[in-house]
């Protein structure tokens, strides 16, 4: 089978390059392994809700209809919505058709798939950066009556075996099932590495607004200073909730969680933790605060300061004097860990030399190191909305110009 291109994923960012392709005549399929909005159907928690308002999922072409733009979906929701967002154009997906193999050819591309072979000019990545969860090799060292899962794995408190629950991690996921386990009656411990802490509302507004209305979330790949760490950064401590409420690490304490340092080592029947927690929690705070200044600048040279509440500052992250830097796995009940440390993309399918030597895709801002390849989705790939929904607008229509010009 012949097409001009051929994108793998179809997810919302799949889609929106279709939409972008669609828009400029240019011949295209969208393989996905799953159906619409696969990652959202097979992946995800039960009481997830995005963190980012119903309004900030601003596709090409497409955006929130209904009459709540500040509330936040639930996962049905969330998947009719993408599912929808297809259906709006006739997005040509080919569901359930898993791709294989990707390799140069002729000048461009031969994919297999286990639903036959396409050949393309052109071959768009879209195919997520949440593939495989980040598990630390010290995981092997803990016993085996330790039971370990990920958060794409995780589905609700009742699918965990009775005791206490270790969680690895304190971004959005960590903190989000943290909560939600220990307000089901679970011991929670939670390792903390490097996390962001935002509040849910700023001065009377939702935090995501004033980072959308004060440009912070197209902040560009070229204008940061070092783009490679702001691709590694972690995604903000929050939760979409009815209540609006903020869980950061003070939330957590208050309703008992324990909180630890960045899980280093398991010995002995022991887990050993670093001694950086305050460190870090200081440096959250910090990077907390610089962003509350930069909304704060941009209220007042926007004239805003008399329509909103005025500035303030949280209370800093309180952390226990001397936090344990070892717990003992019988003594501390903990029969759970839980990892929620983040994730890698899988390219396992990928056989044109483009990945570097530690497995990641060699691209400028999308445009992969082999021509006619794109890629799509990752974090900071060409603004730091990258990830988001809300981000994939931007970047398809960039890519799909480039796509086009490559073309011609
Ligand atoms: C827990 C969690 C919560 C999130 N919350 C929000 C939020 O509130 N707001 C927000 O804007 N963003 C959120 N995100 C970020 C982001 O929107 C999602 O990660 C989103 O799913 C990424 O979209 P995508 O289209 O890039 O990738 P995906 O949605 O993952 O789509 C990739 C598609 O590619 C398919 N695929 C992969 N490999 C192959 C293959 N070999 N062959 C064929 N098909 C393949 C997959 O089945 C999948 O359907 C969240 C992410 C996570 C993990």
């Amino acid at each position: 089978m012949r097409t001009t291109t051929v994108v793998i994923g179809a997810g919302h960012a799949g889609l929106a390059m279709s939409h972008c392709l669609t828009a400029r005549s240019i011949d295209h399929v969208i393989l996905e392994r799953g159906e619409v909005a696969n990652s959202w159907k097979t992946e995800r928690w039960d009481s997830l809700r995005l963190l980012t308002p119903n309004w900030q999922s601003r596709l090409p072409g497409f955006g929130y209809q209904g009459n709540d733009p500040d509330g936040f979906r639930n996962m049905p929701q969330t998947i009719r919505f993408i599912e929808d967002y297809a259906a709006s154009f006739s997005a040509p997906v080919h569901p359930h058709t898993n791709v294989t193999s990707v390799q140069s050819q002729n000048g461009g591309y031969r994919v297999a798939t286990d639903r036959g072979t396409w050949d393309a000019r052109t071959v768009v990545m879209a195919t997520g950066y949440c593939n495989v969860p980040a598990v630390p090799a010290l995981a092997a060292a803990l016993p085996a009556s330790i039971r370990t899962l990920s958060s794409k794995d995780y589905r609700n408190p009742g699918q965990i075996e009775p005791g206490g629950v270790l969680v690895v991690g304190a971004s959005a996921s960590g903190t989000q099932i943290a909560e939600e386990l220990q307000r089901a009656g679970r011991q929670v411990t939670i390792a903390v590495g490097e996390h962001i802490r935002a509040p849910r509302t700023y001065r009377g507004r939702d935090i995501k607004w004033w980072m959308d209305a004060a440009g912070v979330l197209n902040d560009r790949y070229d204008e940061i200073d070092d783009i490679a760490r702001a691709r590694n950064v972690p995604s903000l401590q929050l939760a979409g909730s009815d209540d609006r409420r903020t869980i950061d690490l003070n939330r957590l304490t208050s309703l008992g969680v324990r909180m630890v340092g960045r899980l280093a080592g398991v010995a002995n029947g022991k887990l050993q933790f670093s001694g950086s927690l305050r460190n870090l929690c200081e440096m959250s705070d910090l990077k907390m605060n610089r962003l509350l200044e930069r909304i704060d600048e941009w209220a007042t040279a926007n004239g805003m300061d008399r329509e909103v509440d005025p500035p303030h500052r949280f209370e800093p992250t309180q952390v226990e004097a001397s936090p344990p830097l070892e717990l003992s796995l019988e003594k501390s009940g903990i029969k759970t860990v839980l990892w929620a440390a983040g994730f890698r993309p899988d390219y396992s399918w990928l056989e044109v030399p483009v990945l570097d030597r530690k497995g990641r895709i060699r691209h400028d801002a999308g445009v992969v190191a082999a021509p006619g390849m794109y890629l799509l989705g990752l974090p900071f790939l060409r603004k730091r909305k990258s990830t988001l929904i809300d981000g994939a607008a931007d970047d398809a229509r960039d890519l799909a110009a480039h796509l086009a010009q490559y073309l011609a």
